[in-house]
């Protein structure tokens, strides 16, 4: 190592780039460890009917229980599965994982996974998602796949393909973030999708924000024109909720119905019309 100042910059930034790529490795190989040894929990997060508040089922979101830093969310590891390739078992094992447990629910409830675009690259994307059916005895009416934006992208014709293929066997799908990315109106009538999710940034303010109400019903306007229901996500309170009632909003998510909880922690019994009259 050169002791000259000039020289000195480089190695600190040499050192400085090291220390994060170790840091890196490190959490790549401890993903790699969590997935074979089943640190991923599934944890199941309720969205309800907006007319009548009854509980129409669960968002499966996944965690990573580490042995030394705890319940690690979600945006902090998800990016990395995707540029290791890691996502590809982690997505596989959380499907498989919402599948075997929707089985055990009512069957009025369904569940909504979330694919990564990375998952979409994969040619067997596909069967893996019927095994996953076929192998839990999960109705494929009862799932329902949330994909963002961005896998529309590209390979639009094999996607459109994939997504005509799964609705073929009755999957539902949603289009998730809405509004958050490149938001082409034309993905809308190119792809097949039964729902939309409406970002929780739209939900944030919407009491105060008179701009975010006219967003949010022309949306709604827009999803009844092309036979699609809408979902509002991130709904924390009863004053949001009685407004996107009052907009014509189908479904809502968001802690004000339950926040994300372990399997074995949420109330299968529970209705959640406690919150209309609550509203
Ligand atoms: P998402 O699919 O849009 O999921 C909704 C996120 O909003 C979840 O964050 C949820 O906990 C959070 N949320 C729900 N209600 C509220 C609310 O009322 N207020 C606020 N502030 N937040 C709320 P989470 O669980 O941290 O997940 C973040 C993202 O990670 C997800 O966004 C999804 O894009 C991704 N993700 C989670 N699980 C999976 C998975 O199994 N596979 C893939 N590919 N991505 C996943
Ligand atoms: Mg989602
Ligand atoms: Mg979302
Ligand atoms: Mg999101």
């Amino acid at each position: 190592r050169s002791k000259s100042a000039g020289r000195n910059c480089f190695t600190v930034y040499d050192e400085a780039m090291s220390a994060e790529l170790e840091a890196r490795n490190t959490l790549e190989g401890d993903l790699r460890d969590a997935i074979a040894r089943c640190q991923l929990e599934v944890h199941y997060q309720p969205f309800v009917d907006a007319t009548s508040g009854a509980r129409r089922g669960f968002e499966a979101l996944v965690r990573w229980r580490h042995p030394s830093r705890g319940l690690i969310p979600p945006d902090q590891f998800i990016p990395l599965a995707e540029e290791t390739g890691l996502i590809v078992p982690l997505g596989e094992y959380v499907l498989r994982r919402a599948c075997a447990d929707a089985a055990g629910w009512p069957s009025d409830l369904m569940v909504a996974v979330n694919l990564s675009p990375i998952q979409f690259k994969e040619a067997e994307l596909f069967e893996m998602i019927c095994a996953a059916l076929a192998d839990s005895g999960l109705s494929p009416e009862r799932l329902e796949i949330e994909i963002t934006e961005s896998v529309l992208l590209e390979r639009g014709v094999e996607n459109h393909a994939f997504m005509e293929r799964l609705k073929g066997i009755g999957v539902e799908l949603a289009l998730d973030d809405f509004g958050t990315g490149y938001s082409s109106l034309s993905y809308l009538t190119a792809f097949p999708f039964d729902k939309i999710k409406i970002d929780k940034s739209f939900i944030r303010n919407l009491t105060h924000q008179p701009r975010s109400s006219a967003i949010i019903s022309s949306i709604v306007t827009l999803a009844r024109g092309l036979d699609m229901s809408v979902t509002a996500e991130g709904v924390e309170t009863s004053e949001e909720f009685e407004r996107l009632r009052a907009l014509g909003v189908n479904f809502a998510q968001g802690y004000l119905f339950g926040r994300p909880q372990p399997v074995d922690e949420i109330d299968l019994d529970a209705t959640e019309s406690s919150q209309l009259d609550a509203a």
